[in-house]
């Protein structure tokens, strides 16, 4: 993942800012800024894989919108819940059907 860097909108006075402060509509002033927010924390379901049935074809890896299939040295890993959003697409695409989607925050 990259590594993180400085935002450069400093906010702490906001309450003083005049209108031209403001920037146009609700733009993102920087690219690659995903990492900063952990959109996992939306999910309803999470994917959970079970090693035995998977064959490591990688498959989930290329279909998820989010980057969030693990990959070391070619094999599947796991997930990246911090930003996996649970759409469940890779447990639909996983041939040999090795990923279940399961309710969030059971295991709590
Ligand atoms: S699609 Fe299924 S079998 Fe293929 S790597 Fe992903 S979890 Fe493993
Ligand atoms: S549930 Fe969706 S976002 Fe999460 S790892 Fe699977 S395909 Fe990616």
């Amino acid at each position: 993942m990259a590594e993180k860097t400085k935002m450069k909108w400093n906010i702490k006075d906001i309450e003083n800012w005049g209108w031209k402060k403001v920037p146009m509509g609700a733009t993102i002033q920087e690219a690659g800024n995903a990492a900063y927010y952990k959109t996992g924390g939306w999910r309803t379901e999470k994917p959970v894989v079970d090693k035995e049935k998977c064959t490591n074809c990688l498959i989930c890896w290329i279909n998820c919108p989010d980057a969030s299939i693990m990959v070391n040295d070619t094999k599947m890993e796991g997930f990246d819940y911090d930003h996996c959003k649970g759409c469940g697409i890779c447990a639909k695409v996983c041939p040999p059907k090795a990923i279940e989607m399961q309710p969030e925050g059971g295991e709590d």
